[in-house]
Order: C-alpha cells, then sequence, then structure tokens
C-alpha cells in the first residue's frame, strides 16, 4: 500500500471544474469553458526541463501544460526525493496560474524507472517478450508505476507496441518482439501501468501509458544508401539508415504488421496515450514527394486511431517529431515553422513535445488560430482530451507528490519480480551434453567484459539516454549473482579471461554489446558524438574482436563451455558455435542479475524462447518468421527447457486421471519428451485450448511437443524445413491456434 498523498484545498472556489463530485465529462466541459486560447494551448504545450529548470517561472508564463524529462535529464542529485522536489516544484508553478490546471510530468520509465538512480530495472522489452508469461509482465509493469508514481511523476512514455523487423535497428531491443500476435500478448504491461479499471488511475501506484511510435517505427527499411553515403563521413553529418525511416509496404501489410497491437491497446487495455512515429509510410505522400511523416499523417492519427479504433486518449508528439515535416517553402529548415505546427496540430497530435522551443511553439499555433487555419474545434478536442485524463490521474485533487512512498523505489518486492523476470526471459540457445544447469559446488571460471559490469547489462535508456556502462546503478551483476545463488561453488573471474584456469571445469563467458539507444544501431562507431561511454564500438551484430577472443580462449580451456550473450538483440557467432557447450541470450537483464544464475544453476528451469529470430549470418538480416525460404540459426519461438516435463504435465493435469495416465512414465521417449502426445490430444476430448481452465494444460502440452521438435532438431533427424515449422508454430500458438502449432510441431518430431 502507498502512503495517501497530500490534497491541496482547491473546492473553496466553488468551480464545479473543481468539485470532485462531478463527472469527468462535466468539469471538463466546465473548465474548457473559462479557458482562453492561450491557456489551451498552453495544455496542448510541453517543454523539457532542462528547458525550465533555471527559469522559475517559466512554467506558469508559459502556461504549460506539461514538463518532461528527455533520456538522461535528471535534477541534480539524482534522488527518488529530489525527484519528488523538482516536479513539485514545476507543479507550484503551473498551480499558480488563473485557473490553477495542474501539470503532467512524463518521462521514458521504459525498462523500469530507468532515469532514477536506486530504481529496479527490468528487462528491457526483447527479455520481457522471451518470456511469454503476460501475468508476469503486468506485474513488472505495475511495479514500475509504483515507483515512478513515487517520485511524483504520473506519466510513463512506455510500452513500446514496436513490432521489430530487423536487428539493425537502435531500438529492436525496445520492442517485445517481431511478431505482432507476441506484442499483443505483452500488452498486459499497459494493465499493471494503468490499471485494469478507468478510476484506477488515480491510485498512488498507477501511471498513464503511452503506446509509441504509432506505427511502424520498427518496421522501417534498412536503407543501404543512406548507409553507405554516411561512410567516412563524421558523425554529425550522417543520417540514420534505418531509425526513423520509412515503411516501404502496402496497407495491407501495415495493418497486419504495425498496426495490429494498436488495436488491443486501445480497444481492450485503454492506453491514455500514443505517441506517432519518426517514421514514414510510403503510400502515402506529403505533396512534396516524400513519404508522409507519421507526424502529418492525418489519416492514420485522426481517422484510423482516433476514428475506426475509437482511442479516447491524446496524442503526444515525440521529440520535435513535426520538426521533421518539410516546410514546402523553406525545405531546408530543421526548425519550427508555422506550416508544421498547422499540419501536425491539423493531423490530430494533442500535445507537442517541444523540449527547447515551447514559446515558439506557442506563439505559431496561436497566430494560426487567430488566421484560421487550425479550427477551433481541433484546439478543443486536444485540450478536451488532456484534460480528461488530468481529471482521470486525480491531479486536480492531489497535484503534488508525497515524499512519503519515495522508499518503495528500488524495494525488495519490485527486484524480486525483476529477478523473476530476468529468470524467465533467459533463452537457452544450445545446451550440449546437459552442460547446463551447472553444480552447486562446481569450480567455475567467469568471464567476459559483460559478467561484471551492470551499466552493460542495463542497456540503453538507464541513467543517462545512451545507458552508461560500468558502475551505473545498485544491483547485482551476473558474477555478484553466481556468487550469491552458488556459495559453495569455486569463481574465479577475469574480465579479459588472463587469469589462470587450473582445474576448473566450466567456464562461462559473458560478452555482447554496450549500451546504446535509437540512432544508429549499427553504425555508431568510435567517432560518435552523442555515444556517452568511452567503450563505444562499431555496433555491427557480429561479436566484438574482444569478446571472441575470450570465447576462443576460455572455450580451449575448459571441459565445459558456457556462453552467455548480454545484448539488445541476437549477436553473430555461428564460426564459434562449436566449441560452445551452452549458449544463453540473456538480452539486457537490468538491476537483478541474480535471475540469470538462477537458471544457470538450476534454482529456477530455462522456459524463455526467442522473441525474434536468431540469424545465422549478416547476410540473413532481416529476417522474421513468415519470411519465404527461412534458414535461420535458431528460428522464433526456438528456446531450450531444462525443467522436467513430467512435473509440469502432472501439474497441470492433477486432476485429470485418464490424463495423468497417458503422461505416465512408460509413454515418455528416452530424451524426456512425449511419445503419445495424440494421444494426450484425443482423450482431452476436445480441440486443444478450447475448454475451460485449458490455458495452462494447453501450454504444457505445446511445451512437450517443442521439448520433441528442438530434441529431434538437436539430434539430426528433424525435416530441412524445421525453423520454418518451428516459427509458424510459435506464431499459431500466439495467435490462439493450439492445434495448428502442435501438429506443426508433431511434423518436425515425428
Ligand atoms: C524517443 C521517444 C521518447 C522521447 C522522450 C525520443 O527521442 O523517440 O521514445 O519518449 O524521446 O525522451
Amino acid at each position: 500500500t502507498v502512503a495517501a498523498q497530500p490534497t491541496v484545498v482547491v473546492d473553496a472556489h466553488g468551480l464545479p471544474y473543481l468539485d470532485r463530485r462531478l463527472p469527468v465529462e462535466q468539469r471538463v466541459a466546465d473548465l474548457l469553458g473559462r479557458m482562453t486560447l492561450p491557456e489551451k494551448i498552453g495544455q496542448m504545450t510541453q517543454a523539457e526541463r532542462a528547458a525550465v529548470a533555471d527559469d522559475p517561472t517559466a512554467v506558469a508564463r508559459w502556461q504549460l501544460g506539461s514538463v518532461l524529462s528527455g533520456g538522461g535529464s535528471t535534477p541534480a542529485s539524482n534522488t527518488p526525493a529530489a525527484w519528488v522536489e523538482m516536479v513539485n516544484g514545476f507543479q507550484a508553478q503551473a498551480l499558480s496560474t488563473r485557473l490553477q490546471i495542474p501539470m503532467i510530468y512524463g518521462i521514458d520509465a521504459v525498462h523500469g524507472h530507468g532515469n532514477v538512480y536506486g530504481a529496479t530495472i527490468f528487462p528491457h522489452n526483447v527479455g520481457l517478450g522471451a518470456t511469454r508469461d503476460p501475468a508476469l509482465v503486468e506485474r513488472v509493469g505495475h511495479a514500475t508505476a509504483t515507483e515512478v508514481r513515487a517520485t511524483g511523476i504520473p506519466w510513463d512514455f512506455a510500452p513500446c507496441l514496436c513490432v521489430s523487423r530487423d536487428e539493425r535497428w537502435g531500438r529492436s531491443y525496445e520492442s517485445f518482439g517481431e511478431d505482432p500476435a507476441l506484442v499483443v500478448r505483452m500488452e498486459t504491461v499497459i494493465d499493471g501501468l494503468q490499471g485494469r479499471r478507468p478510476g484506477q488511475l488515480d491510485d498512488g501506484d498507477r501511471v498513464l501509458a503511452t503506446a509509441k511510435h504509432y506505427a511502424g517505427d520498427g518496421d522501417t527499411d534498412y536503407d543501404e544508401a543512406t548507409a553507405a553515403a554516411n561512410e567516412g563521413r563524421p558523425w554529425w553529418e550522417q543520417k540514420y539508415p534505418i531509425d526513423q525511416g520509412v515503411t516501404v509496404t502496402d496497407r495491407a501489410h501495415f495493418a497486419r504488421v504495425d498496426l495490429a497491437p494498436y488495436v488491443p491497446a486501445v480497444g481492450s487495455h485503454h492506453v491514455g496515450s500514443v505517441m506517432p512515429s519518426f517514421s514514414s509510410v510510403d503510400w502515402t505522400e506529403d505533396g512534396l514527394g516524400n513519404p508522409t511523416k507519421m507526424h502529418a499523417n492525418r489519416e492514420l492519427i485522426t481517422d484510423v486511431l482516433k476514428g475506426r479504433m475509437g482511442f479516447r486518449g491524446f496524442l503526444i508528439s515525440d521529440w520535435e517529431g513535426i520538426h521533421q515535416i518539410p516546410d514546402p517553402a523553406e525545405p531546408a529548415n530543421t526548425g519550427l515553422t508555422a506550416y508544421k505546427v498547422r499540419v501536425g496540430v491539423n493531423a490530430g497530435t494533442d500535445m507537442f513535445m517541444e523540449p527547447y522551443s515551447a514559446e515558439q511553439f506557442e506563439q505559431l499555433l496561436l497566430a494560426e488560430v487567430t488566421a484560421g487555419r487550425v479550427s477551433q474545434a481541433r484546439i478543443d478536442d486536444a485540450v478536451r482530451r488532456i484534460l480528461v485524463k488530468k481529471f482521470e490521474l486525480g491531479l486536480f485533487e492531489h497535484p503534488y507528490a508525497s515524499a512519503g512512498n519515495v522508499d518503495q523505489v528500488g524495494g525488495a518486492q519490485h527486484r524480486a519480480i525483476g529477478r523473476e523476470a530476468v529468470a524467465k526471459s533467459q533463452v537457452l540457445l544450445k545446451n550440449s551434453g546437459g552442460a547446463l544447469p551447472l553444480r552447486k559446488d562446481a569450480r567455475v571460471y567467469v568471464a567476459g567484459r559483460n559478467a561484471d559490469d551492470i551499466g552493460n547489462q542495463a542497456g540503453g535508456w538507464t541513467i543517462a539516454w545512451q545507458g552508461v556502462s560500468g558502475d551505473a546503478i545498485p544491483g547485482t551483476t551476473i558474477l555478484e549473482g553466481i556468487r550469491e545463488v552458488a556459495p559453495q561453488a569455486q569463481v574465479t573471474y577475469s574480465a579479459d579471461a588472463s587469469a589462470p584456469t587450473a582445474g576448473a571445469q566450466v567456464g562461462v563467458v559473458v560478452v555482447g554489446e554496450t549500451p546504446y539507444a535509437e540512432g544508429y544501431g549499427d553504425v555508431g562507431g568510435p567517432e560518435c558524438g552523442w555515444c556517452s561511454t568511452p567503450q563505444q564500438e562499431e555496433k555491427s551484430l557480429s561479436l566484438q574482436p574482444g569478446d571472441r577472443a575470450v570465447v576462443d580462449k576460455v572455450c580451449a580451456e575448459v571441459p565445459t563451455c558456457v556462453v552467455l550473450v548480454v545484448s539488445g538483440r541476437p549477436q553473430l557467432f555461428t564460426d564459434q558455435l562449436g566449441e560452445i557447450d551452452a549458449l544463453v541470450a540473456s538480452w539486457l537483464p537490468g538491476s537483478e542479475g541474480a535471475g540469470v544464475a538462477d537458471v544457470l544453476f538450476g534454482r529456477r528451469p530455462f522456459t524463455g524462447r526467442l522473441p525474434v529470430t536468431w540469424p545465422g549470418s549478416a547476410a540473413q538480416v532481416p529476417i522474421n518468421v513468415g519470411d519465404a525460404d527461412y534458414r535461420p540459426l535458431y528460428p522464433f519461438g526456438w528456446g531450450l527447457r531444462t525443467g522436467s516435463t513430467r512435473t509440469l504435465l502432472a501439474a497441470v493435469a492433477a486432476d485429470r486421471a485418464d490424463l495423468r495416465a497417458a503422461l505416465a512414465v512408460g509413454n515418455w521417449n528416452p530424451d524426456g519428451s512425449l511419445r503419445n502426445a495424440t494421444e494426450v490430444l484425443r482423450l482431452l476430448g476436445r480441440p486443444l485450448g478450447s475448454g475451460p481452465g485449458d490455458a495452462a494444460l494447453t501450454d504444457a502440452i505445446l511445451a512437450v511437443a517443442r521439448d520433441a521438435a528442438q530434441a529431434a532438431v538437436v539430434g539430426g533427424r528433424a525435416p530441412a524445413d524445421w525453423a520454418a515449422l518451428i516459427a509458424d508454430a510459435e506464431h499459431a500458438q500466439l495467435s490462439g491456434d493450439p492445434v495448428r502449432a502442435f501438429t506443426l510441431l508433431v511434423r518436425v518430431a515425428a
């Protein structure tokens, strides 16, 4: 439970909009009727904290509706209490305005409250996608909301509903996966953030969520020409080859892949805000010969999202998003112009993230409305939507945060959820000779630069926008987790594998990526001007040379070689696979490295499954489930398990004697897979998954079938198209067609 927030006595004025007993629509209508045009435009404007921090009257003078922290923009002392004080300071200014309309503070808490020192940092979305556990993801969302609201912030620019279709995209780890059906399953995170019932938004442990970036952000084409033109140029002259790019597709594909996650996000989870994407679609054109920027796409924002999908919340533009709308009169102008403001507002966005041009935005919009080029009705629509959420969040009743809840930040309960999420996100790609789990008393040689680096483990959007290598946040590294989980193990550690290894039975080599966010993704390069850490390096999907050397060295020295890849996306190292006994995709686990140790030592089983296809070579990228000639190293949905299948099924079939009999010992293959899965289906007497309470049983039976399929692949007995069959089965399961999933898996296994 969360301590009550202090209440300001605002009812004193006796105005209807301040009367909490009245319905929200009535309060909004009353308030809207009292507002001047500049006051309305102020509500539509959001500035960066850095732009207003040193000017104690800016929030009030500009009548700002909102303030944000862009990535890494923190108060001088980055403690939870300092955040409360800072946000309350801005709120005091907002409440000093004529109508006392509270401002709404927004932040990117995209894997826990990443900006705040001491917060619980959860796995990035790619890892959450690997868990396939919507209930867990809802708890992660709730814990995040609790920590965010405890610092006085009621609004989170998350989740990213991007469907990542190309690992070269620098944001692919912000995606739950490459299949829209998987992204949809993980939208329970919205329930965790906002609560399931509309009335929950003003609870002290909930925040307004933002579905972003609408739409197609993860499905842009890698532009080879742009990448080639970047070669040899200083970073400031380079252009993104894929981030903020163009989705080259047709409407049917766009609807099926890119828009699909927004339908339930809006219709079932009632997400409160949506952020348009920096990207463009190529099947409409902006009149100047360019693919239409999403921020200018009235059809998709107003007709589709607000109209057809029935979105009732408000849209917040992305960081200077409308600056990117080309102005025909001034094509070279990268700043704001009246044209950009007009097109952006008329397309249907309601609030504008104008970090450093808030005042200019307000002036331009005022002139456009006065000249009749933006209608009063459009302004009222925008302001109404924003005010509804402010009322629902309870900001009028308790605009100030209490510092009394800051101990929620990084609390033990949240860290336990993080640790569980980490364990469930680990994907066991290869496990020759049952290398994993490890014995608790093993002599373990831990190596690799990501074994003891909590900053690398957390990735981008942690403390700084680009993330920070090294000792950036409190928590547990993977190495510390190993020591904690297996105190009897004899652990030697050497980042560069230079320590002697005499007597080690197992090597655990932790390699992968260093932090990054947005942008180039694969061509950051040592010159990179916005990169924050000295380790910044050429971001290709290939393992870094230093990492390769450590893997080679350790694997040559120890009898059993385990490699963990801490990264936001698959890494390429096919030629080393032969020397590696066990390979684990650890993703970006965040602050709770002990969760990795839990699965390494069998405290928990490996259950994670690939949320994206793991390519075999750079030439295969991009590669996705459903592609023709799909022959990756590991398909979408791949993931070996270390738990006992019998235990799994016995638990779910507890009240079914006939099923228990069919699942009895004699019906098992030596590899642990079920021989008579078809018989189990027959016994169910109905299509898989159709009966009440079937979900867990269905999942368990499919896990068994997948075990058998994967065992056939590892044993060299699977048909040539095994990868496509396994990936299609995964898609079928996620799409609610377990019978098809089962049939496809049995085809691999048989
Ligand atoms: C990103 C958004 C983010 C915003 C505010 C932009 O650069 O694209 O995802 O919410 O910054 O930090």
